[in-house]
């Protein structure tokens, strides 16, 4: 998949988004090291601690099925007006540490705009074991 191939997956994830409290839709994409495809949908709870956001659900699916290396992750927020309003959360930012992700892909909306960055941009003093 190429990287105007995975936003569009990831926008397509979105659409799967469980999210009746924020009404903000996310879809994430997770392409292993060895080119496995996986894709994950925020799923929101009434009990807001148990919400999952949609990168980190594609991450543990991927985790789930074996992975342990991520080269790219894509993630798109259908529902934001701007990619500044698109990101990651810290929580799927240590997430994605845990699988050592190469590049991260963003957008937002329906617009064109998609910002690449590298694990060590989007989160510097990551905590590790
Ligand atoms: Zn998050």
């Amino acid at each position: 998949m190429d990287d105007h191939e995975l936003i569009a997956a990831a926008r397509r994830a979105a659409e799967n988004s469980y999210s009746p409290y924020s009404k903000v839709r996310v879809g994430a994409v997770v392409v292993s090291e060895d080119g496995q495809v996986f894709t994950g949908a925020n799923v929101e709870n009434a009990s807001y601690g148990v919400t999952s956001c949609g990168e980190t659900t594609a991450v543990a699916t991927a985790a789930s099925a074996g992975v342990r290396k991520i080269d790219t992750l894509a993630v798109a927020c259908i529902d934001a007006d701007d990619v500044d309003n698109a990101y990651p959360c810290g929580r799927c930012r240590q997430a994605m540490s845990e699988f050592d992700v190469d590049r991260v892909l963003v957008t937002a909306g329906e617009g064109t705009e998609v910002r690449e960055h590298t694990l060590d941009e989007l989160i510097p003093y990551r905590f590790k074991l």
